[in-house]
């Protein structure tokens, strides 16, 4: 498996944690755009939101459930932006489904 995050996952690329259970990792952004930026991702290699189906939801849910339970963690406490790119026009760089954490303090409104 060639896919990036399916590399931090096993543990054969370094990341920094910010919580991991079962299914699912978070891990800081490796270039952030924010005071806080970090990436939630399930274990599972899911290419985007657009290969979601009734066999992988699931393991999306527990991604999801895990969003506010990281941004307790790093204490976003007056909120935050949750973003996940899919496909080209949207900008994925990297195709294993993640919910991009942004915050730490008053983001723009736009587009991305
Ligand atoms: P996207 O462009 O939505 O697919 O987001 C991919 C994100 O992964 C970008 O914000 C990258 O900075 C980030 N990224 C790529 N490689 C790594 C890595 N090895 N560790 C942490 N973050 C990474
Ligand atoms: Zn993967």
């Amino acid at each position: 498996m060639s896919c990036i995050f399916c590399k931090i996952i096993s543990g054969e690329f370094p990341s920094k944690k910010v919580y991991e259970d079962e299914s699912v990792l978070a891990f800081h952004d490796i270039k952030p755009n924010a005071p806080v930026h970090v990436l939630v991702i399930p274990k599972m290699h899911i290419e985007s939101v657009d290969a979601l189906d009734e066999s992988n939801i699931d393991v999306a849910n527990k991604a999801l459930l895990a969003i506010p339970k990281v941004a307790a963690l790093l204490g976003l406490k007056n909120g935050y932006r949750v973003i996940s790119n899919c496909g080209e026009d949207g900008g994925q760089t990297v195709p294993h489904l993640h919910f991009h954490i942004i915050g730490g303090k008053k983001l723009p409104i736009k587009l991305n």
